[in-house]
């Protein structure tokens, strides 16, 4: 089970990570808004505990965004606002628990067991664009029941495209979302590895997916989707 920690007081960050590790849950911590946005939707992490008062970002527009680019991801927010109106708000923008600081450790570990569970049922694991799937959890990608075998990096610009189906996709956007911090890349990488992916998921068929829009981008979408 894999825990994004998003915490800027890095005392608590040290202090929340060390308790989840001990339960044998895979933490990764990042500490402003902008950084969690971008692995939130690189990574399928099974949970996300938000802090609400964050540089860059705040947990508040952090989860608003999420929902609408569609990340499912159960959200907790821990935060020191503890005021009904912010609860309220939390819960509304998409998040599916509110505690408030200062909480007892056990009572994190207790929310994050339930939703951790309640995660596990959520058929919103697997994306689904006509007869191809991807399953977020084990990874696992088929069209018409045929299994595709991905890179990671392939792996992570399908399902962005998917996550975004029937909508077009920038260059930017897919530079920003699929290839993150980690480097320049540059067009032609991204025509590159679109190539590849079209070679794995639309090749064999009669039916492309993937088509592109001339200067902006791609799009990935249902046939008969206009
Ligand atoms: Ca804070």
């Amino acid at each position: 089970m894999n825990i994004l920690l998003v915490e800027d007081e890095v005392k608590i960050a040290v202090f929340i990570r060390r308790a989840l590790v001990e339960q044998h849950y895979s933490v990764h911590v990042v500490h402003n808004g902008h950084d969690a946005l971008i692995q939130a939707e690189i990574h399928p992490y099974n949970l996300i505990i938000l802090d609400i008062m964050l540089p860059q970002k705040d947990g508040f527009t952090l989860c608003e965004e999420l929902r609408n680019n569609r990340v499912t991801t159960p959200i907790l927010i821990l935060t020191v606002r503890n005021s009904l109106h912010d609860k309220v708000r939390g819960l509304n923008l998409g998040a599916d628990d509110y505690l408030t600081k200062p909480f007892e450790i056990e009572e994190l570990l207790a929310r994050t067991r339930a939703l951790l569970r309640r995660d596990k049922t959520d058929k919103s694991t697997v994306l689904k664009v006509a007869d191809l799937s991807l399953n977020q959890v084990t990874q696992e990608v088929t069209r018409a029941g045929k299994s595709i075998k991905l890179t990671s990096r392939e792996y992570t610009l399908l399902r962005y495209l998917m996550l975004h189906a029937n909508e077009v996709v920038t260059r930017t956007m897919i530079t920003d979302h699929v290839w993150g911090e980690d480097s320049a890349a540059f067009t032609n990488v991204i025509d590159v590895y679109i190539n590849y992916i079209r070679n794995k998921v639309d090749k064999d068929f009669d039916i492309p997916l993937i088509h592109t829009v001339r200067l902006i981008g791609y799009t990935l979408k249902e046939p008969g989707v206009v």
